[in-house]
């Protein structure tokens, strides 16, 4: 084993530790943990899989080269920015888009999709910070979106993220964290299944899981700093 094999695994345990040592509603078991691989070389991935096989990344162009070089496919998820015209880059490569946060993003997924003759999974990104800067669809047009998004047979939406901003105090963002999961709640209520809730990276993931986060994102804590 290499020095960065064993580092890496070892940040793996830390952090997986650290979800099992959660008191939530959910089981650990039930918590998916997507190791943030973005930037990172190629082959600290291909150390992690011993160990690891869910790997996220954020650039469309960067996610489709590892892609295609890895011999041994991981389950990837895409969680960054991705601007229509590179969605056929991850449409199927991805096993869950987590950022989808405007109709013609949704619409040119559902076409590649469509063209692959697969029914790519998504989530709907929220900015809960009323930030303008920020990405995401704010709470007041979600279930809006949502109705817009039925015709298009070839996406389906399985829950919703959210990214507040990077904090090292998960207090501070817990309040969105824990609205993310009323407005899911309210949207099931009404019909829409929507199962997952992104949330959480390395320094407020406790905290997103206390608050109901299936699925976290962790980068900084496993690969070390970008
Ligand atoms: C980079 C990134 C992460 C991981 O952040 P860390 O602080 O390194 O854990 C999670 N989610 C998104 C959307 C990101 O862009």
């Amino acid at each position: 084993m290499s020095s960065r094999d064993i580092e890496l695994s070892k940040n793996l345990s830390i952090v997986q530790n650290m979800i099992s040592g959660v008191k939530s509603t959910h089981k650990a078991k039930d918590i998916t943990l997507v190791a943030v691989s973005k930037t990172k070389p190629l082959e600290d991935i291909q150390y992690l899989q011993k160990y690891h096989n869910i790997f996220g990344e954020n650039y469309a162009q960067e996610f489709a080269e590892k892609f295609e070089k890895i011999e041994k496919k991981p389950e990837f998820h895409f969680i960054g920015a991705l601007q229509s015209n590179k969605a056929s880059l991850v449409v199927g490569k991805a096993e869950l888009i987590h950022s989808v946060d405007r109709l013609s993003l949704a619409k040119e997924i559902d076409k590649s999709a469509k063209k692959l003759d697969i029914v790519q999974k998504i989530l709907i990104q929220l900015n809960l910070t009323g930030e303008t800067t920020k990405s995401g669809i704010t709470e007041n047009e979600i279930e809006m979106f949502l109705d817009s998004l039925r015709d298009l047979k070839n996406i389906s939406v399985v829950g919703l993220m959210t990214m507040p901003f990077f904090t090292d105090d998960g207090e501070l963002v817990r309040p969105y964290f824990r609205r993310l999961r009323e407005i899911r709640d309210d949207l099931k209520q009404k019909g829409f299944s929507l199962n997952h809730l992104s949330m959480g990276m390395s320094g407020d993931f406790i905290v997103a899981i206390e608050e109901g986060a299936t699925i976290v994102r962790v980068g900084s804590l496993i690969f070390g700093e970008r």
